[in-house]
């Protein structure tokens, strides 16, 4: 997941971490219980507990007749049980549970369990996934007039889904603005009088990645170079949504503008070395309906279970994982009147990877299907070491990112009156499509959720409400190595889970605010143009 802005990659010992292939991860597709058939979306699941245990006889109040609290149901200690057993299967797989690796199937394996003996019947969706990693570090170099070389990580990253190879050859700029973001290379006339086996210089900007790469392709570029837009820090963190035939690469925009300079003056020549292996994995979806609730009204709770091959993706995103999970084990105790709506807990797969889990799911479902789910909660991130509490601007009052569906708006409102309540303080995240909620928005479903924040900086405003340290990442371990059990911010992270188990439980009861708890088909209001996907930008 997520946060604002441009991403920042840590780098250890000069080699880009991002994306780099772990050996023991490539061997192995993600391993899932052989005894759990694909399931189609639409099935049933599962009796949850039996009845609430009697209140103990010294209970000084009826505590039989108050109602069950699934906030306090659920303790930190629920979770952190949870939070430990993810970084054993990461220590114990090669440091991560990336999808395309062991520690994710087994990840799978122990979601299952834990909810099965919890009276689930959940079910694996699998699903194939376009698999790329790159597996050394790229070249940017300039090789004529005078030479340079270019630092990854700092200077440039290589887009995902980028073509691998080596290309020694002249820069050609295409339709760089003077100023601004401009459209260069998104439209065919941009590359009038491109000399083909050149690398097509171009900037971030109005279109995708993946047609600005189409259209060098087509005019005969060997590689291209996409640098960051004016106000952007930092270099490219991208992706070209589908294996490109030549290299791609994306540096910031102070190297962009360089290089801009020195093609307009001629005779510039550079050097581009992408590494990276691709194929088609299997990964998959873990997803459990509560038995009880009204089938035709679905709360849908989700959170990725897996992590980026870098690390073991402790707060990213175990943290929402292990609490969709401790949810679960303890959403039978609520009263059957209190589970009106049935609930439907989805640990997604791939989101790393853009989204690819979540995005199947809702391609699987056919139209009436789609019209049971009342919303889409998201939790990635619940625990950042430097954090705030930021609740997806369903109302759209930050006017950044999407239009968010009808309904999303009553879903924010929901989880800040219960922090306001609690005088937890509540930031505002852009809802940017940037984690599993997406593909539920591009359908025209209500969405919400709550995260703490990436490789975002904390203001000095939110390290006055928060605490912590202004200047400094939301989370330094952001998609790296060191996203251990030591890099959550436990006290953070338990009166989040407080939240995810409040939302459920008031959504499990009633939808009304949000759909007046009405079965139908969303229609998109627009069409949806996210920025990104998963960690990468598209555009
Ligand atoms: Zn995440």
């Amino acid at each position: 997941m997520i946060g604002p802005g441009q991403s920042s990659v840590p780098v250890s010992a000069g080699v880009h971490v991002r994306k780099l292939l772990t050996g023991a991860a490539v061997a192995l597709s993600a391993a899932v219980p052989g005894a759990l058939a694909a399931v189609g979306p639409g099935a049933q699941a599962a009796p949850s507990r039996p009845v609430p245990s009697p209140p103990t006889p010294r209970a000084p109040a009826p505590a039989a007749q108050a109602r069950p609290d699934l906030a306090k149901l659920v303790t930190l200690k629920d979770v952190q049980r949870h939070l430990s057993a993810f970084q054993e299967i990461a220590d114990y797989n090669g440091g991560n549970r990336a999808v395309g690796g062991q520690g994710f199937g087994v990840s799978v394996r122990y979601v299952v369990g834990r909810l099965k003996k919890a009276g689930f019947k959940p079910r694996v969706q699998r699903f194939t996934f376009p698999y790329w990693r790159e597996r050394s570090a790229p070249v940017l170099a300039r090789v004529a007039p005078s030479k340079a070389s270019y630092k990854v990580a700092a200077d440039f990253l290589t887009l995902a889904y980028s073509g691998a190879g080596q290309v020694t050859a002249p820069v050609a700029a295409v339709d760089l603005p003077s100023s601004g973001e401009g459209t260069s290379g998104c439209e065919s006339g941009d590359f009038a009088g491109f000399r083909k086996g050149s690398i097509a210089l171009m900037q971030r900007g109005t279109c995708a990645f993946a047609t600005k790469v189409a259209k060098a392709r087509a005019a005969g570029a060997a590689a291209a170079i996409i640098f960051n837009k004016p106000g952007e820090k930092g270099p490219v963190n991208g992706t070209v949504e589908r294996l490109a035939p030549i290299p791609v690469v994306g540096p910031s925009y102070q190297v962009g503008s360089e290089l801009a300079k020195a093609a307009k003056r001629g005779g510039l020549k550079m050097r581009v070395k992408t590494d990276a292996v691709h194929g088609k994995r299997s990964a998959s979806n873990v997803v459990a309906d509560t038995r009880r609730g009204r089938a035709g009204n679905v709360v849908l709770v989700g959170a990725h279970l897996d992590s980026v091959p870098a690390g073991p993706g402790i707060n990213d995103n175990a943290t929402g994982a292990a609490a969709l999970l401790a949810v679960a084990e303890k959403i039978g105790k609520l009263r059957g009147t209190d589970v009106r709506n049935r609930v439907r807990f989805a640990w997604w797969g791939a989101e790393e990877e853009g989204l690819v889990g979540s995005t199947h799911y809702v391609r699987s479902l056919r139209a009436a299907e789609r019209g049971r789910i009342a919303l889409a909660l998201n939790f990635d991130m619940l625990g950042s070491p430097n954090g705030t509490r930021a609740v997806y601007d369903g109302d759209h009052s930050g006017r950044v990112g999407t239009a968010p569906p009808a309904g999303s708006g009553a879903i924010e409102k929901v989880f800040r009156d219960y922090f306001a309540g609690r005088h937890l303080p509540v930031t505002q995240a852009p809802f940017d499509g940037r984690s599993d909620y997406g593909p539920f928005v591009a359908k025209g479903i209500p969405a919400g959720g709550i995260e703490t924040g990436a490789e975002g900086v904390k203001t000095a405003a939110e390290a006055k409400a928060y605490g912590g340290r202004p200047g400094k990442a939301y989370d330094p371990c952001y998609h790296a190595r060191c996203d251990r059990m030591k890099n959550v911010d436990l006290k953070l992270l338990d009166t989040n889970v407080d939240g995810v188990a409040y939302a459920t439980q008031r959504f499990a009861a009633s939808t009304l605010p949000v759909n007046g708890e009405a079965r139908f088909v969303a229609v998109p209001a627009a069409p949806y143009r996210p920025e990104w996907q998963g960690p990468y930008l598209v555009r």
